[in-house]
């Protein structure tokens, strides 16, 4: 679990487990001891936004499950990490 600070005195945790496991839809029809890390239903419990340290970029942290450094956007992210990487997609 990784825990973002996104205002003075707001912190959310996100859990890099899962998508689902940060996700306030209930009964959701997600694939069952998978990592999913892309949905189209997914909603988190706070709408949180961060802008890139390194181009500027406005990005979702929970669109970046897999990044290695929150303080960077996905797209900066792959360009430090080029390992292929499995993507689970939670689909009805
Ligand atoms: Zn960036």
């Amino acid at each position: 679990m990784v825990r973002i600070q996104v205002t003075e005195h707001r912190f959310i945790n996100i859990h890099r487990s899962s998508l689902c496991d940060n996700c306030s839809v209930q009964n959701c029809t997600s694939l069952i001891d998978s990592r999913v890390t892309d949905c189209r239903d997914f909603k988190p419990i706070f709408s949180v936004f961060l802008k890139c340290r390194a181009c500027g970029r406005i990005y979702d942290p929970y669109r970046s499950l897999c990044s290695l450094d929150y303080e960077l956007c996905p797209e900066c992210n792959h360009s430090v990490d080029n390992a292929p990487s499995i993507t689970f997609v939670c689909r009805e």
